[in-house]
């Protein structure tokens, strides 16, 4: 019996397992704040990042489309009306589909929007009990957000680290702009295009992961997010990814997968269900980072230490993008503690 299986005989025979007692046995799994914090503050605005800075995840996400003028600013979609009221203050600038676009407005005039909770059609709050004030929050630029995490690092002594995602960059280039060539000028004038900086660069779209590897030279981490086909949130196909072959070709370009949680563990009436997703992965010597975990948004029946339970011990994943960072480093600590 090797160390591993001793270790967890005797969790199983002290009568203590739980799913989390079984994560530290394997490796201790990173906390992404998603978004920053946005379970308490307006999602990616510098106060929610400022928060999940002091809530001391592993890293903090920053999603990123660009301005008409070309630079990058930390905006979930490529859309503004969902989190800004430029419905009110630019009415006239909406295109034909009736929705807002940030790349059709210059970084001065998308600092002049206020950041509200994320809203649906109807304008009420996609989660309701979340932040419920009309303060005045505004749209972070990638430098400032980069600004910020550094200075806070070097003031509170922690090392957390970035997670760039480039957001649709076929419609950036549609729009006549390259968002990764962009970004990773960004990234080398701030020393983080390297393998050994504490960051990750994902991207949903398969072609631009590779062409960040192989033709624009990107030296730094790299995580292929997975979604479904009928997401219509790329070109790429999805169905492939997650096959044996495409799970080798991501292994060739990146060091991580980002998939949706039910695509590694299904709960269903007969239990929970796992996929081959994850073991494909680490066949392929691929972390895997799923998203995301929210306190607000569970599968039904199960909490929010079960799921981390299941993902971190079960199907053994390597981090989750959590809307909750503090929760779910406490559930990583105190399954430190445990063991
Ligand atoms: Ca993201």
């Amino acid at each position: 019996m090797n160390k591993l299986d001793t270790k967890l005989k005797s969790i199983l025979l002290c009568g203590c397992l739980s799913l989390a007692s079984i994560t530290q046995v394997i490796a201790k799994p990173v906390v992404i704040a998603h978004r920053g914090a946005p379970a308490y503050l307006p999602e990616h605005t510098l106060e929610s990042t400022t928060l999940a800075h002091a809530l001391d995840p592993d890293f903090i996400e920053q999603d990123l489309v660009l301005s008409k003028d070309g630079i990058p600013v930390v905006l979930h979609d490529i859309h503004l009306e969902t989190v800004t009221d430029v419905e009110e203050k630019f009415p006239a600038r909406k295109r034909k589909d009736n929705r807002w676009y940030a790349i059709d407005f210059t970084l001065a005039e998308l600092k002049t929007l206020t950041v509200h909770e994320r809203t649906n059609a109807d304008g009420t709050q996609v989660f309701p009990d979340r932040y419920q004030g009309k303060e005045h929050f505004t749209i972070g630029t990638f430098e400032e957000h980069i600004g910020l995490i550094k200075n806070l690092n070097r003031e509170f002594g922690r090392d957390i680290g970035f997670y760039p995602e480039i957001k649709a960059p076929a419609f950036h280039r549609q729009e006549g702009q390259d968002i990764s060539s962009i970004v990773l000028t960004i990234l080398r004038k701030h020393g983080l295009d390297n393998p050994n900086a504490n960051i990750y660069v994902q991207c949903f779209d398969f072609n631009e992961t590779k062409r960040l590897r192989n033709e624009l030279g990107a030296k730094v981490k790299l995580v292929q997010l997975i979604a479904e086909n009928d997401w219509g949130e790329s070109p790429t196909d999805y169905d492939y990814l997650k096959s044996e072959a495409g799970m080798k070709d991501i292994a060739k370009v990146a060091q991580g997968i980002g998939p949706w949680i039910p695509q590694l563990a299904q709960l269903g009436e007969s239990g929970v269900e796992i996929t081959d997703l994850a073991a494909l992965a680490k066949k392929n010597k691929l972390a895997i980072h799923p998203y995301t975990h929210r306190l607000d948004q569970l599968p039904e029946g199960v909490t929010s230490d079960q799921l981390l339970g299941l993902l971190f011990g079960r199907v053994g994943v390597d981090g989750i993008f959590s809307d909750f960072p503090d929760k779910a480093k406490r559930f990583v600590d105190k399954s430190v503690r445990l063991h």
